[in-house]
């Protein structure tokens, strides 16, 4: 299977987007279980393309994946859709410049948000992460409350990713290569970070180096890259 990772032009094409995204995201870390979810915004702007409940990320199919409406004040109760579905809803709600959203709990980022440390911009993997990653501490259970996931995207605000503290995290991209680029970079970066922390103490990238590094590290046909490589992953 692939698909353009462009936004979809099609919903056929908006439910293999996810689908290659969980499948991805998996094999990078991701699979907790059968929880975790992706989605990315349809063609038409004012539904969402979301993995619905009941598979592991591994093998979540476009037959696994449901369309919900961003009008429907009652969308993240839909029959079949994920308890944590109103955390998309929000996130796209918020931010219409968010064609893709990915929750999940890969356990060096949960376990980065369970401490005080912030992440650290070790390597160019923080790259991607200019503004930090803060954290959301409303609630350390499941995202089911529209209001708890309003907050989510308040703390989310611009940026590229949030901790869930003693949870997971929620990445958002402008489609689903962005998305995917962050829910994997943020774990390597967190496990970088544990393995760095191991050895000794943090030396990360100063910040003006790093802000000049950011600029050339992270293009948009870089992304074109990496997501047909990860879909010859998945084939
Ligand atoms: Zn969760």
């Amino acid at each position: 299977m692939t698909a353009p990772g462009r936004p979809p032009a099609t919903a056929e094409e908006a439910a293999l987007q996810v689908a290659l995204a969980c499948q991805i995201v998996a094999r990078h870390g991701h699979e907790d279980l059968t929880l975790g979810h992706a989605s990315v915004r349809g063609p038409a702007g004012n539904t969402i393309f979301i993995k619905k409940k009941g598979k592991a990320l591994r093998e979540v199919t476009p037959a696994d994946v449901m369309e919900i409406s961003l009008e429907d004040p009652d969308g993240h109760l839909t029959p079949g859709a994920h308890l944590e579905t109103t955390m998309h809803i929000e996130a796209y709600l918020a931010r219409p410049d968010v064609g893709a959203v990915i929750h999940t709990h890969p356990l060096h980022s949960v376990a980065l948000g369970a401490t005080d440390r912030p992440l650290a911009m070790l390597s160019h993997d923080g790259l991607l992460f200019p503004d930090g990653v803060p954290v959301f501490t409303g609630t350390a259970g499941l995202v089911t409350d529209p209001g708890h996931a309003r907050e989510v995207a308040r703390v989310l605000g611009h940026r590229r990713a949030a901790l869930l503290r003693n949870h997971g995290i929620l990445v958002a991209g402008e489609d689903i290569r962005w998305a995917v680029l962050a829910a994997i970079t943020l774990e390597r970066a967190a496990r970088l970070q544990f393995v760095a922390s191991v050895i000794g103490g943090l030396v990360p990238i100063p910040d003006e180096m790093a802000a000049e590094l950011a600029e050339v590290k992270y293009q948009d046909d870089f992304a074109d890259e990496y997501w047909q490589d990860w879909c010859r992953m998945v084939a």
